[in-house]
């Protein structure tokens, strides 16, 4: 085991065995998202100790941006997003320094993951997303990764999204995948099962890990969104005044186009307004910090309502 110390960010990578892939993993690129923490810093003890035969190399973030974790939240003093700030800059702010950091890591990797929740605003139902790569063997490669993740939602997104991990990896031709599950606060521990499930998929599918007993795939709903701004959260459902969201759904509930989702009430000017569902789908995205701003998301859709393979497009 070595453990290499960029500047900002501590990596621990495991050396199984000279053939093989290397896997990157990270999490905490956002402050204030619990479970995926957690989950890297079980995953180091599972490697450290495990009995299981496994091949390639395997290198471990657990907190990718550390000022933001220290303040609890998104991001760092410099208010910079990591997720928008990509490929970075090593004589920029802090934030410009750590996405310049795991930028390198990401290049160094052969396929990355990247988990994420819903941060201290939003809940996520669990997801697992990729880039749709103009590359159809990255593609591939980011599709099965997805799948094997066994989350019920599989999302593929515009490409055009840029200062994100996996834009990195997207103009480096690495595969890579994100997770989205939970948030709003709280740490649950059959995320951060889930969370090591998956990995360990993931690993299975790079023949990196091998299993004596069959794994489960879950029936998932399937997205691939070709439309352009596909895959940007912090614009959906966005509330047209100030004040306080209550929902009247649930995380994973299917709702009808033009269905209310939750109201908005401003307790200082008396002004209402009701949260209208844009799509039929899934409302895979939930405020829970309930005072909201005039502009910001209170709720995602995504336009699919049952199992199966959908294709979207302008
Ligand atoms: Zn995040």
């Amino acid at each position: 085991m070595m453990i290499g110390l960029e500047k900002n960010i501590k990596v621990k990578s495991y050396s199984f065995s000279d053939q093989g892939p290397h896997l990157l993993i990270t999490a905490g690129v956002h402050g204030d998202e619990w479970e995926p923490i957690l989950a890297v810093q079980r995953l180091k003890k599972i490697l450290e100790n495990t009995s299981l035969a496994i091949s390639g190399q395997i290198s471990l973030v657990s907190i990718t941006n550390e000022p933001a974790y220290n303040l609890g939240e998104r991001t760092a003093e410099d208010g910079k997003d990591l997720a928008r700030t990509c490929p970075g800059n090593l004589d920029g702010s802090i934030t410009e320094k750590i996405a310049r950091e795991i930028s390198g890591l990401i290049q160094k990797a052969d396929f990355y993951i990247d988990m994420h929740t819903g941060g201290n605003e939003f809940e996520i139902y669990p997801l697992a997303g990729y880039m749709l790569h103009s590359d159809p063997d990255v593609l591939n490669h980011q599709r099965s990764m997805a799948r094997a993740f066994n989350m019920p939602i599989v999302w593929g997104t515009s490409p055009d999204l840029d200062g994100r991990t996996l834009s990195v990896a997207r103009d480096a031709n690495i595969p890579a995948i994100y997770t989205e599950f939970g948030g709003g606060g709280e740490s649950l521990p059959k995320i951060i099962d889930s969370l090591i499930e998956g990995c360990f998929g993931v690993m299975r599918y790079l023949e990196m890990a091998a299993w004596d007993e069959e794994i489960k795939q879950r029936e998932q709903f399937w997205l691939e969104d070709f439309r352009k701004s596909s895959g940007h959260l912090q614009i959906m459902h966005p509330s047209s005044i100030d004040g306080i969201f209550s929902s009247q759904k649930k995380i994973g509930d299917i709702v009808g186009k033009g269905e209310v989702i939750g109201f908005v009430d401003d307790p200082l000017s008396g002004n209402n307004s009701e949260i209208i569902a844009l799509e039929e789908g899934v409302l895979f995205l939930l405020r829970k910090y309930a005072k909201v701003n005039k502009g910001t998301a209170t709720a995602g859709v995504l336009p699919i309502s049952g199992p199966g393979k959908y294709q979207l497009y302008e």
